[in-house]
């Protein structure tokens, strides 16, 4: 099964996929954790383009294809030879991140993202996907005075229209993603999750 997190900057993805990783882990599932962009060497690189401050000058579509040929080299290399094996895969972020920051967020053309998703992907889809949904100014003020990377500059606006893509995307599919509040406690926000998982995984 893969559990895909989604939210804007700042919501807990990366704490709850660590939590989710390791309660899976304790209980016996063999589980491959990832991130996107990234966890491939290649994804990695690609990461560190798009986090850049100094690559000011990427176009939305440039930018659009640089996270495809991130997610399709991590698809191919990890998340789909994980999944032949029977393993459980968790990731941190994916194809709606696409939708809602690319397509919400600089108002690229939904349809043509979905399609690139497509061929980025070859169509495979998370089972269960979570999104932790958080107001902006709160994901704000948790990311505290560390230097800022290139999207989280990005003014109160953009994060406002990502957020509410995320939350028409989970409405328009409401049996695969899951919203969840993300301004419950961290150990509330887990138990929430791992039941959900642990029903889908019994299936
Ligand atoms: O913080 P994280 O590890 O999720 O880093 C990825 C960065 O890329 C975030 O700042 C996020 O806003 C941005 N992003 C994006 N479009 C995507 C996926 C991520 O702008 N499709
Ligand atoms: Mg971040």
């Amino acid at each position: 099964c893969f559990i895909s997190f989604e939210g804007i900057d700042g919501a807990g993805k990366t704490t709850q996929v660590e939590l989710l990783y390791r309660k899976l882990m304790d209980v016996g599932f063999s589980v491959v954790a990832v991130r996107e962009p990234g966890s491939t060497p290649l994804s990695e690189k690609i990461r560190e383009l798009l986090l850049d401050v100094r690559n000011q000058d990427i176009s939305s579509s440039a930018e659009s294809f640089l996270y495809a040929a991130a997610r399709s080299q991590l698809v191919a290399e990890i998340i789909k030879p994980a999944l032949d094996a029977g393993k459980v895969v968790i990731a941190d972020r994916y194809v709606d991140s696409t939708i809602a920051y690319q397509g919400y967020g600089r108002g690229m053309d939904i349809e043509f993202l979905k399609r690139l998703n497509l061929l980025a992907t070859g169509g495979l889809m998370p089972c269960l996907t979570i999104l932790l949904d958080l107001p902006p100014e709160e994901g704000i003020a948790r990311r505290g005075e560390l230097p800022l990377d290139r999207l989280e500059r990005e003014g109160i606006g953009f994060h406002r229209a990502v957020r509410e893509g995320y939350l028409t995307l989970s409405r328009s599919e409401p049996d695969r993603i899951m919203v969840v509040d993300a301004r419950l406690q961290v150990e509330d926000v887990h138990e929430q999750i791992l039941k959900r998982v642990l029903e889908r995984l019994r299936r």
